[in-house]
């Protein structure tokens, strides 16, 4: 599609690395030229659409690298498809989303993609790529690996929890090894399956089935065993390993130590691990049901060390982990079982106000770390660097024009996302998308999309880790 020239002229860059006042001069789908002044290089005044952004910030699109649209659970489907979760986060500021395919058992691995694919094939609104999750490894598995990067798929995950899911530790050993000789990044579900299915039958014996079983049952040693057990997985495997949705205190001090013993370790966590806690599973009428999710909301002390760990840079990525289930139908499945509520949250399109609000706006981190955390490090560990997570010369034209004045309130009733609550209901934000481009095009304004259906699929190539090796000095 042939998009005129546009000009956004006055704002301030962020990059990962710095913050400077420049125009960015958008032609087509690409970024033309990255500078000050730009207005005087014009051939034509007139040949350019002008867009004053003086007083914004101008961000490389940002990045949700773990949602899980139109996701099967055991007995109903998530409130977001393909459809209603990338308008939601276009609406929030994000330009790409990486969702998570599942091999099921007995299938191959493009059986599972090409079902993907069909899912989410014309229904995007911001761009989307694939990580895939593989849950029946064997010879066959193993020798379609080349043929998901020819397809644009490098990042993979494996679960230590859920019996549809979860693998061995001999499994998980190979599949490093196999992803690592494809220059791959594995993402791992860390909690102990075993336990977790233990305690849940105990629990349930003694007729605890309120939501405030549900963090008993996902308690905090069983996320940070699992943890300690998958960085040693990839100690004897030889590769480096990512953890996804990190939530304890006691697992990021396992991340540590592997750091320290020389090991590369990605860590992403989530918003909610910040500003939820598991007091919420006390709420009367059922309302602990709108935070099942796992690993589950965790203590005051486990939210300090998360956000020591942020301001410290030892968090890479921010994901959301966007799960979403109505409250009034699919959460009720669980109503006299906490074990059977469906798992998940939304959170794709309030990602990038919360953490703008909470961790830049408060000064715990600088605009340069939140572009590395939501944009910058989750293009380069997913393989989409420099064309995404970056404004410069030839990089795609995925801008956010950030005002970080605006003042706001997130509401359900206010929100794209198609779920009947958000987590979040009532917290103040300062700070918001005010533009967003995707491949030049304006296609969210003000928080409401206004342009749908421009999402593309991001073929992606090899994990670069250079950002964690730099930390390591
Ligand atoms: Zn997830």
């Amino acid at each position: 599609m042939v998009v005129g020239k546009i000009l956004l002229q006055g704002g301030m860059v962020v990059s990962g690395s710095e913050t400077k006042q420049a125009d960015v001069l958008i032609n087509g789908d690409l970024i033309e030229a990255v500078g000050p002044d730009l207005a005087d290089q014009l051939q034509d005044r007139d040949e350019a659409e002008v867009v004053d952004c003086s007083g914004k910030l101008l961000f490389p699109g940002f990045i949700d690298p773990h949602t899980h649209f139109q996701m099967q659970a055991s007995k109903c489907v998530t409130a977001d498809d393909f459809d209603s979760g990338t308008r939601a986060a276009l609406a929030g500021g994000t330009t790409v989303i990486l969702d998570f395919t599942t091999q099921n058992r007995g299938e191959t691995l493009m059986f599972a993609l090409e079902r993907w694919h069909r899912m989410a094939d014309g229904h995007c609104s911001c761009d989307y790529g694939f990580h895939m999750s593989i849950t029946d490894w064997n010879e066959e598995v193993r020798s379609e690996i080349p043929l998901m990067t020819e397809n644009g798929v490098t990042s993979w995950k494996v679960y230590m929890a859920y019996p549809a899911l979860r693998i061995s530790d001999i499994e998980i050993y190979e599949i490093l090894q196999a992803v690592q000789e494809e220059g791959g990044i594995v993402g791992n579900h860390c909690e102990n399956g075993d336990l977790i299915d233990a305690v849940t039958h105990a629990l349930r014996e003694q007729g605890k089935l309120g939501t405030e079983a549900h963090p008993i049952a996902h308690s905090r040693g069983i996320e940070s065993e699992a943890v300690n057990r998958y960085l040693v997985i990839a100690e004897e495997a030889g590769t480096p390993v990512n953890i996804v949705h990190l939530s304890t205190k006691e697992g990021l001090e396992f991340a540590r130590k592997a750091r320290k013993r020389g090991q590369t370790v990605c860590i992403e966590t989530c918003p909610q691990y910040f500003f939820l806690d598991d007091s919420l599973y006390s709420l009367p009428d059922f309302e602990g049901a709108k935070y099942v999710f796992s690993p589950p909301a965790r203590k005051k002390e486990d939210q300090d060390a998360l956000w020591e760990a942020l301001e410290n840079g030892e968090i890479d990525t921010i994901g959301t982990d966007h799960c979403s289930f109505n409250f009034a139908v699919e959460k009720r499945i669980g109503e006299h079982d906490f074990s059977a509520i469906p798992n998940g949250i939304p959170g794709v399109e309030h990602r990038p106000a919360l953490m703008y609000t909470y961790a830049v706006d408060t000064g715990r981190i600088s605009k340069e770390a939140f572009c590395r955390l939501l944009s910058e490090n989750v293009a380069r560990e997913y393989g989409m660097y420099p064309k995404k997570g970056l404004i410069a010369q030839g990089s795609d034209a995925d801008i956010v024009v950030w005002d970080p004045n605006a003042e706001g309130v997130i509401t359900a009733a206010d929100q794209t996302q198609n779920v009947d609550y958000t987590p979040y209901e009532g917290m103040k934000t300062k700070g918001r998308a005010e533009k967003v481009y995707l491949h030049g095009e304006l296609a969210a304004q003000d928080g409401k999309v206004v342009k749908t259906g421009l999402g593309r699929y991001v073929h992606r190539g090899p994990a670069d880790l250079s950002f964690r090796d730099k930390r390591e000095e």
